[in-house]
């Protein structure tokens, strides 16, 4: 006998990573460089040299045994501190060490935010369009992923849809701004309405409604606006963050839940995250790694080609007649395919070597995603080909 639950998981393989193979082997056909694949959300942005540097200067001066010794079971405690005080100068909060615990990326963050405030059977509300692994964090935590269907209109909440699903079974909700895989980033109007809403229902249901707030985004915002930090507009919110993108370092695997000190409970839940991560084997990323970020706080990779990018984009989408909302961050577009099976619009732009994902397991049909974090240079050698795809193929 093996597990049921990981073996059944083998036979629903992940669309983008079948897409991602499928691009590597076409590249082998015919050359990567005349594949567009505008499948995989990897960073393509090199991290700074500054965080380099930092990392060979760690290695070269730190005593090793402390260096490579085992960090403190909630992360290292002056790192902590650092990533505390650059919260608070930057958004005004008023976190100290003890409310923020290390983890590995965003997944490890929410891994941790999720069994802070479920039970099994608990369920936790997600909005469509939803990153499709929100599935296996929080199912295989022993909740209940529901997802509350979209509001394509503008991508920001459905509250229709969210009310009519916020039942007393519901502990958490479950969102991510700026989004993957729309791009837009929620309006202060929709954070403002969601709290007001999770205010009232806590109280009327007798228990709180927490927030568990994916940010692996926040730092890829356009057009010259700051990302609104959902913790400023409700006490009940776990703040999930990653340095994958903003740093360009996903295969470093670190980040932090921080969670809001009025919280009655936050302290109580950082330590409760160190007896979490016992039964998950996380156990802390690298030390170096946590290091590493504590001393670089406010650091980012340069940023700026995504916008470049997204402008791109944005403008062919709109001049080919595309149904798109302006993205307001990250590096994804999410336009209506051209026809109602997104599945078979991007199969058909297979044929032209554009590697688009169909938005069905986001959970909004219909529609599809491109991850436009690729050269500047291949996303402008992509337009003509956008072009000729969609006049031949949608004339
Ligand atoms: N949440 C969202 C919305 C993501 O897009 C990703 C990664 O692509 C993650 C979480 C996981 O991030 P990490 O690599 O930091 O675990």
């Amino acid at each position: 006998m093996i597990a049921k639950t990981y073996k059944d998981m083998l036979s629903a393989k992940s669309v983008i990573r079948q897409l991602s193979e499928f691009a590597t082997a076409r590249g082998a056909e015919i050359g990567y460089e005349n594949v567009f694949d505008f499948s995989l959300g990897n960073p393509s942005v090199p991290v700074p040299a500054a965080f380099t540097d930092m990392m060979i200067k760690l290695l070269k001066e730190s005593n090793p045994i402390d260096l490579h010794g085992y960090s403190q079971s909630l992360g290292i405690p002056s790192v902590r501190a650092k990533i505390a005080a650059s919260l608070n100068q930057r958004f005004g909060m008023d976190y100290t060490q003890d409310h923020i615990f290390m983890t590995a990326g965003a997944a490890g963050a929410i891994a941790h935010a999720l069994r802070c405030v479920t039970e099994p059977g608990d369920e936790v509300l997600t909005f469509a369009p939803f990153f499709p692994e929100y599935n296996p964090y929080v199912n295989l935590s022993g909740a209940v992923l529901k997802v509350v269907p979209p509001n394509t209109e503008d991508f920001q909440i459905n509250f229709e849809a969210f009310e009519q699903m916020l039942t007393k079974k519901v502990m958490a909700v479950l969102i991510n701004t700026p989004n993957n895989p729309s791009g837009i980033a929620y309006s202060e109007e929709t954070i403002k309405k969601l709290a007001a809403v999770l205010t009232e229902k806590s109280k009327e249901f007798g228990h709180e409604i927490y927030i568990i707030s994916d940010e692996p985004y926040r730092e890829i915002t356009f057009d010259g606006n700051e990302i609104v930090y959902v913790s400023n507009y409700y006490d009940y919110t776990l703040s999930c963050y990653s340095y994958s993108k903003s740093l360009s370092l996903p295969g470093e695997r670190i980040g932090y839940v921080a969670i809001h000190p009025k919280c009655p409970y936050a302290k109580e839940m950082v330590v409760m995250c160190g007896q979490i991560s016992r039964g998950i084997g996380h156990n802390c990323p690298a030390s170096i790694i946590q290091l590493a970020v504590g001393e670089t706080c406010g650091l980012t990779a340069d940023l700026s080609v995504y916008e470049t990018n997204m402008n791109l984009l944005y403008d062919v989408l709109i001049d080919l007649g595309f149904t798109v909302v302006r993205p307001g961050g990250t590096f994804y577009i999410f336009p209506k395919a051209l026809e109602e099976d997104a599945k078979i619009f991007c199969e058909k732009a297979l044929k032209y070597d554009l590697v688009f994902v169909p938005a069905d397991t986001f959970g909004c049909p219909g529609y599809f995603r491109i991850a436009y974090c690729i050269d500047t240079e291949k996303v402008k050698r992509s337009i003509p080909v956008i072009r000729k795809f969609v006049e031949t193929e949608y004339p």
